[in-house]
């Protein structure tokens, strides 16, 4: 019967053949870190009775399962299958397989970020996406920084310093995550004034609000709500009416701020970029990972003279982005260029217009290879769902769509199964609903990715 003193030490175990590959593959001072953290739990087990002195080789297993659970990166790939496309919480748009390459290229290399290859002199980094704003949208010319929360920051700072800033309380919005149209204000170190009420404003509240301390006119689409009923806005188009001739500008914040008109791929429309400069805006600030598909960035477009003065402000270099992601801005911006074949290229549009028969026929494939999975606790059927955009974008609207709802027998528990659908080394993100767990599948492409991460699963007592 071996004892305490039969448990061999660090130094031991560490010259043992068994330990080599521990070593090989985390390296001599991880190795010995586990080790001594997996011995230390076998002397305390040992002491009490609770286990009998385990073999050197298992002991060097548990430091290798030790170690690659601490090696897994918490910021893993996991397979959304929430329904919600544009999840915050699961890092918003999906890249096209272009900007992957392109901002793979530029991690990679050096690149001519901030350097004119006509003129070998000093470039500016905006000057890579700039032409490709403008094309896009109409606009006079543009400047993107890390995201479109940064980019209302900026412009109100640039143009609102001390200023007032006039915006309808119909339009002071939160978007998830601490973003407050008020507080923003107030860092910016703009004056808010409010017009109009929470229901209602009118033309006549926005004139009388107008005077010599105004910095800015916002209007500020309401991505993640709609006020309903008895209501009154004034659309853009009057505002850069009524401010037609004055100094003050008109700043837009579309939100997600779409650059194609979005019924052609079988949604909703929502105002395009385009369309709020047509419509007079003079500073129009939009996100690059909500419906544009692209990296987290925020777009700033409008009026060359007010650029400028973006650009001047200290603030832009605190903001800006890196070479990583302006390469894949560019690339994703470069799709749009033909809409024809923007559905097939952006993951976000294609998943978005995916129709739900699709889904389903999908859904259908994959039925019996997860009840498989699943063993006797668990059953599984197919349903029909409803997907959303996400990131506040056409919160009222949903998209038809089909997946697989788990529900329990007996035995089963919903608490252990999503537990460990997160625990996979792929994990699987759906939504509980009515006592089942949901897997939509509208953003599922790799079937066969997802059949072999759940075949590792591990639910206690299936069979
Ligand atoms: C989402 C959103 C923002 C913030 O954009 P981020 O890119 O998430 O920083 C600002 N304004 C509106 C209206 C939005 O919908």
């Amino acid at each position: 019967m071996k004892t305490l003193r039969d448990i061999p030490s660090v130094g031991s175990l560490l010259t043992a053949a068994e330990s080599s590959l521990l070593c090989e593959r985390f390296g001599r001072r991880a190795a010995t870190g586990a080790l001594r953290t997996v011995l230390n739990g076998v002397r305390a087990d040992v002491r009490i009775g609770r286990i009998a002195v385990p073999s050197d080789k298992e002991i060097v297993r548990n430091a290798f399962a030790l170690l690659e659970r601490e090696d897994q990166s918490t910021l893993r790939p996991v397979f959304n299958l929430t329904g919600i496309v544009l999840h915050t919480n699961l890092g918003r748009a999906v890249l096209s397989q272009e900007a992957i390459e392109a901002s793979t290229a530029a991690m990679r290399s050096a690149t001519a970020l901030e350097f004119d290859l006509h003129t070998g002199k000093r470039g500016e980094r905006d000057d890579h996406v700039r032409k490709l704003l403008c094309e896009l949208t109409g606009a006079e010319d543009g400047t993107v920084v890390n995201n479109n929360a940064a980019a209302v920051l900026l412009c109100l700072n640039t143009l609102a310093l001390h200023r007032e800033a006039v915006v309808s309380r119909g339009e002071l919005i939160e978007i998830g995550g601490a973003f407050r149209m008020p507080d923003i204000m107030l860092r910016a170190g703009a004056i808010l004034v409010e017009v109009g009420t929470t229901n209602r404003t009118h033309t006549t509240d926005y004139r009388a609000a107008i005077n010599d301390r105004t910095g800015v006119v916002l209007k500020v689409h309401t991505s993640n709500y709609r006020i309903q009923g008895f209501t009154a806005e004034v659309a853009a188009a009057e505002l850069a009416a009524l401010l037609a001739g004055s100094a003050v500008p008109l700043m837009h914040d579309l939100g997600s701020g779409t650059l194609v008109d979005l019924a052609h791929y079988g949604l909703k429309r929502e105002p395009t970029v385009r369309e709020a400069i047509a419509d007079g805006a003079d500073i129009v600030t939009f996100s690059g990972d909500k419906l544009l598909g692209g990296p987290q960035a925020g777009f700033i477009v409008g009026k060359k003279a007010l650029i400028a003065e973006i650009n001047r402000n200290p603030m832009k270099r605190a903001l800006r982005v890196d070479k990583i992601r302006l390469a894949a801005i560019e690339a994703t911006l470069k799709l749009f260029r033909d809409p024809d074949r923007l559905a097939e290229r952006l993951p976000t549009l294609r998943w978005l217009a995916r129709s739900s028969a699709d889904v389903k026929s999908q859904a259908e494939r994959l039925q019996p290879g997860l009840a498989r999975i699943l063993g006797t606790n668990y059953f599984v059927e197919i349903c029909e769902c409803d997907s959303q955009v996400g990131s506040g974008a056409l919160p009222l609207d949903v998209v038809p769509s089909a997946g697989l709802v788990i529900r329990c027998r007996p035995n089963g528990s919903l608490d252990q199964l999503t537990a460990a659908l997160r625990g996979l080394r792929s994990p699987v993100v759906g939504r509980v609903v009515d006592k089942g767990l949901l897997l939509d599948l509208r953003c599922l492409e790799d079937e066969s990715a997802l059949i072999f991460a759940l075949s590792t699963l591990e639910l206690d007592g299936s069979s």
